[in-house]
């Protein structure tokens, strides 16, 4: 198994960011409100991710560790659901064929944790009681440490753990619900309490994109027939030259998507400066069947059906919206 193990892992385990996406979707999976990142050398040494979410039994922890074992199909309907999130069901074997990993979880009705990790060639798995509290902490050690080949790939230390933190700014701004700690080599990077309240959000957003937000951001909501679309955008006025963030989400997931930033680049209109950026934090929420997200996960694209409607409803929220401000 250890061979199909790592050939699937060339699928999932990109870099360490990668890593940490699957064990962080994991824990908000199991239902967690607060998730708990550390990592270590940009993550080739470490990554540790601990969540209260609701742990596995112990006499599961065996099964997750395996290929294709997954807690989370129970229809049909829900296989093509989660065949649409990409690979499923592996993750967890996968990493443990190219790292050292080891789960330790203590679900509410146990009085003890066990921890499990799997060693060796045949990926035997070990199982011991251990300490911690309600939730689970996946532990990764050592990367690549078996394929020096894709090992000499990753790239610097500031560079794989730049790519974790903006994935958890992605996150964090998608579950304002959840508390989020994430520490690099022992220094605390990010603190973000749950954010329940609109004044929270707002502040949860200015300290990940910039506290001109906190100031000058535009809040929009709107409505139109399914089309739900809400957030912050900044005026022209509050934009300066280098980059800054722009997140999209679709349904609850972040994208990329040329039809989106088009219309969000239409409905600033002549106010933007030929060398200003749209700065945003949207959320649009349309019907599922309303959307094919792509099939591969890490492109962040998704489908319109109606992908006018969609359009001409973006143009007008944030229009109508940037216009009251415009002088
Ligand atoms: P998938 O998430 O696609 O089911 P994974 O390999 O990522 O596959 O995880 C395998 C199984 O391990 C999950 O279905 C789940 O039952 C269990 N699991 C993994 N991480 C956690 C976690 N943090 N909390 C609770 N259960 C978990
Ligand atoms: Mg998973």
């Amino acid at each position: 198994p250890q061979l199909a193990n790592q050939i699937a892992a060339g699928e999932v385990v990109e870099r360490p960011a990668s890593v940490v996406k699957e064990l962080v979707e994991n824990a908000l999976d199991a239902g967690a409100s607060q998730v708990d990142i550390e990592i270590e050398k940009g993550g080739a040494r470490l990554m540790r991710i601990r969540d209260n979410g609701c742990g596995i039994a112990q006499q599961e922890l065996t099964l997750a560790l395996s290929r294709h074992a997954t807690s989370k199909i129970s229809s049909l309907d829900d296989l093509e659901r989660i065949l649409s999130l990409g690979f499923r069901g592996e993750a967890l074997a996968s990493i443990s064929s190219v790292a050292r990993l080891s789960l330790t979880s203590r679900p509410a009705s146990q009085e003890t944790a066990w921890q499990a990790s799997a060693e060796g060639r045949d990926m035997q798995v070990q199982l011991q009681p251990a300490a911690h509290p309600v939730g689970t902490s996946v532990e990764v050690l050592d990367l690549f440490f078996n394929t020096p080949a894709r090992r000499k790939f990753l790239r610097t230390e500031k560079t794989e753990f730049f790519h974790i933190d903006e994935l958890i700014k992605r996150l964090a701004l998608s579950r304002f619900d959840v508390g989020w700690t994430l520490s690099h080599n022992g220094q605390n990077v990010r603190r973000l309490k749950p954010a329940m309240t609109p004044e929270q959000q707002l502040q949860r957003v200015a300290t990940l994109c910039g506290r001109r937000f906190s100031d000058s951001a535009c809040w929009i909501e709107n409505q139109h027939q399914q089309l739900k679309l809400w957030g912050w955008l900044l005026p022209p006025t509050a934009i300066e030259r280098q980059p800054g963030c722009q997140y999209s989400y679709v349904n609850g997931r972040m994208m990329r998507d040329k039809l989106l930033n088009h219309a969000i680049r239409q409905a600033y209109g002549d106010w933007l400066g030929d060398d200003q950026q749209p700065v945003f934090v949207l959320y649009l929420q349309l019907p599922a069947d309303e959307v094919d997200v792509n099939v591969h996960p890490a492109k962040h694209e998704v489908r319109f059906h109606q992908a006018r409607l969609v359009h001409d409803f973006v143009v007008s929220a944030l229009s109508s919206a940037l216009g009251q401000l415009q002088p």
